[in-house]
C-alpha cells in the first residue's frame, strides 16, 4: 500500500470575523498530507515557485511525507490565495487568487512514485487530474475532489475524471451545482451514476453523508468548541478518510463508514487554528481518542 496526493501548495492569507493570518502555509495537498500521514506515509506531488519559504518546506519535512515529487520551479511564483469568512464561519469569499505556478505545466510523477496504489486527486483542473492518473502504473483506489469553477466551466472534462475514479468527495454546494438537484440524497445518488462507487457529500457543521450502492449513511460534525479557521477542513477530512482506508488496505462498506469518522475527526482538529497550527502537533493517539469519543456520541 502506498498513498499519493497531488494538489496545491499555497501561501494563504485568511481573514475571519475576529482575526487574520497573513502569508501562512496552505494548499489542498498540504492539508491532506498532514492528516493522512498520521495513518500511512504519504507521497506528495506538487509544484511551488522559487519564492517558497524554506521554513515551509521544513514544516512538510516534519512528517512522513515523501517530498521527492515536490518541484521547486525556478523563475516561477508560488500559488497564493486570500479568503474571508462570513460571520457564520461556514461560507467564505475568495478575495484574491494568484494561480502563478499552478497555471503552468503540472509537476511530473517521479518514477519511484509510479507504483502508488491509493491516490487522492485534490481539487485542480480535471485535465490535470487525468494527466496525473495516467502516470500511475496500477492504481487500486482513486478519490478526487473538485470545485465550482470546474463544474461550471469544464463540465465535460470533469465528467471524464469522475468516470475514472472510485470515489469523489465534494461539498453540498458542489453536489447541487453538479447535479442540478437541491435534495442532497438525490444529488448523491445521481453522482453515483457518473461512475464512482462511492460519493461523500460534506455539509460543514452539518456533517457528511456517504453514498454507495447500498444506500446512504449520515454522520454529524464533531462538536468542536472553538472554530478558529475552517480553511483546509475539506482536505483534512479527505486525508483522515483516505489515510484510514490506505492503512486498512480496503474500501469495503464497513471501512468506508469507519473512514467517515476518521475524516470527520481530522477536519475537527484542522479548524481549531489557522494554517497547520493545531495539526502540526497532532499525534495519532489524539486522533484515536477523538474517534473513540465520536463513536460514543454516535451511539447515544
Ligand atoms: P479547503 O478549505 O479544504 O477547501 O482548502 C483550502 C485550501 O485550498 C487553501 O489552503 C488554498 O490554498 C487552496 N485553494 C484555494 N483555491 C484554490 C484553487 N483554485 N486551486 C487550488 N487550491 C486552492
Amino acid at each position: 500500500m502506498s498513498l499519493l496526493v497531488t494538489g496545491s501548495i499555497g501561501i494563504d492569507t485568511v481573514l475571519t470575523p475576529d482575526e487574520r493570518a497573513d502569508e501562512v502555509l496552505g494548499g489542498t495537498a498540504v492539508y491532506f498530507a498532514f492528516s493522512a500521514s498520521l495513518y500511512v506515509p504519504v507521497r506528495l506531488v506538487a509544484v511551488v515557485g522559487d519564492d517558497f519559504p524554506p521554513a515551509y518546506r521544513d514544516v512538510l519535512a516534519t512528517r512522513e511525507i515523501d517530498l521527492a515529487g515536490l518541484e521547486v520551479r525556478r523563475g516561477s511564483r508560488t500559488f497564493r490565495w486570500t479568503g474571508r469568512y462570513k460571520p457564520n464561519m461556514n461560507e467564505r469569499d475568495t478575495l484574491e487568487v494568484q494561480l502563478n505556478v499552478l497555471e503552468e505545466a503540472p509537476p511530473g510523477v517521479p518514477d519511484e512514485f509510479k507504483d502508488s496504489t491509493y491516490i487522492f486527486l485534490a481539487n485542480t483542473h480535471p485535465v490535470q487530474q487525468q494527466a496525473l492518473l495516467g502516470q500511475i502504473d496500477a492504481p487500486k483506489l482513486v478519490v478526487c475532489d473538485t470545485m465550482d469553477l470546474w463544474i461550471a466551466n469544464e463540465r465535460e472534462s470533469l465528467l471524464k475524471t469522475l468516470g475514472m475514479v472510485n470515489g469523489v468527495i465534494v461539498n453540498d454546494a458542489e453536489a447541487r451545482q453538479l447535479t442540478g438537484r437541491m435534495d442532497l440524497v438525490e444529488a448523491g445518488r445521481d453522482m453515483l451514476e457518473l461512475g464512482p462507487q462511492f460519493v461523500i457529500i460534506k455539509k460543514g457543521e452539518h456533517g457528511a453523508t456517504l453514498f454507495t450502492e447500498n444506500g446512504s449513511v449520515d454522520v454529524p460534525a464533531f462538536p468542536t468548541e472553538k472554530v478558529r479557521d475552517p480553511t483546509g477542513a475539506g482536505d483534512s477530512f479527505a486525508g483522515g478518510f483516505l489515510g484510514y482506508l490506505a492503512q486498512e488496505g480496503n474500501a469495503d462498506e464497513d471501512t468506508l463508514r469507519q473512514g467517515l469518522a476518521h475524516g470527520t475527526v481530522a477536519a475537527s482538529f484542522a479548524i481549531e487554528d489557522f494554517s497547520l497550527g493545531r495539526v502540526r502537533s497532532l499525534t495519532r493517539s489524539d486522533i484515536d481518542r477523538r474517534v473513540a469519543q465520536f463513536v460514543e456520541i454516535l451511539r447515544d
